[in-house]
């Protein structure tokens, strides 16, 4: 076969270069230089920042006056609409409802992970036109549990005590995607253990929400992150490596964990996070939500001499998240 016989949706063939380059010349094919040595900004404000000896039970600290909210927070929410709810068991014992949402902002399968059954989704159990109570059923309206032969989506056998709402504010972590660190064992960064961290300590409370948002990398992809890795290979650390490929240090957005949380109903959170400056990203513009207490996430291996990640890369992510919390405040890395 050959490649002009190809469907046209693979690579395209590329033409002649139009400035053909000289292999005899070395100085056309010779690498520019490069330098690792980015200065970065002075700092702004000292951050309230977590111990480094703290018991494994995380002390929540009271929120009691949320920073400003940024002039680039969004004014209007995206719209968000759970497509999606489905039980799955876990490996821990313990059940999760994953929700799954479209949105109106881009294309990506943005994820709820839901601990417990007292959370639901307004947008789900919203009757769409001409659904039957199979439709409501298969897409996860349904109240109480699925077993073989039900018919109805409504309430059906549910124990008084499973409709009681929480009094406390619920505990939630938003966390971003990083395919390396929690699908690809990697030990460059600890978001595989921050998940497995918030998955612990909201399984031991049966309620709490993980707001998992597909922005890999800080926002830049897992393409461009992987060049970031080259680079921090080469020297630079992770926010330098970002900024020498002209991306911001941090391109994620949080007005997707705001709306989806709103649609969950959640209006009073506890946030898991070492970072202060995430609450007024969550809170919104407009403040629609109100993270009460911000609960820290200390790296395992900081807590105890066994557990944890250990890689002489994971202690220079580390430290860097730590150098960039104090300069920019803002840097959650990953
Ligand atoms: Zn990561």
């Amino acid at each position: 076969m050959s490649s002009s016989e190809f469907p046209s949706f693979l690579s395209p063939r590329l033409g002649p270069r139009s400035e053909p380059e000289s292999a005899e010349d070395p100085a056309v094919m010779r690498p520019t230089p490069i330098s690792l040595d980015v200065q970065l900004p002075p700092t702004i404000i000292s951050p309230s920042f977590t111990p480094v000896t703290v018991p494994s039970t995380p002390v929540p600290i009271p929120v009691i006056s949320t920073p400003q909210p940024s002039e680039s927070l969004p004014d209007i929410l995206p719209e968000v609409e759970c497509v999606v709810r489905a039980r799955i068991p876990t490996t821990s014992g313990s059940e999760i409802f994953l929700h799954l949402y479209k949105n109106n902002m881009d294309d990506k399968e943005h994820l709820a992970i839901v601990f417990g059954n007292k959370i639901r989704s307004k947008s789900l159990d919203r009757v769409r036109e001409g659904e039957t109570e199979m439709d409501r059923m298969i897409r996860g309206a349904y109240v109480g549990r699925l077993y073989p032969g039900r018919q109805t989506s409504a309430e059906d056998n549910i124990s008084p005590e499973e409709n009681v709402v929480k009094d406390a504010a619920t505990l939630v972590r938003i966390h971003s995607e990083c395919y390396t660190g929690e699908t690809a064992w990697s030990a460059r960064c600890d978001c595989g253990e921050q998940l497995d961290e918030a998955a612990r300590l909201m399984s031991k409370e049966n309620h709490g929400v993980v707001v998992y948002l597909r922005q890999e990398g800080r926002g830049i992809g897992l393409g461009e992150k992987l060049k970031a890795y080259n680079l921090q290979d080469l020297g630079a650390d992770t926010v330098t490596a970002n900024l020498l490929l002209r991306h911001p240090a941090d391109a994620r957005s949080y007005s997707l964990a705001t709306a989806i949380l709103l649609d969950l109903g959640l209006t009073e959170i506890r946030l898991l996070t070492n970072n202060p400056d995430k609450i007024a990203a969550v809170e919104g513009k407009h403040r629609e939500i109100k993270v009460r207490e911000r609960v820290p996430m200390v790296p395992i291996a900081w807590r105890n001499h066994s557990g944890g990640i250990r890689s002489k890369e994971v202690e220079g992510y580390l430290k860097t998240k730590v150098r960039s919390l104090v300069n920019y405040q803002r840097l959650s890395l990953c």
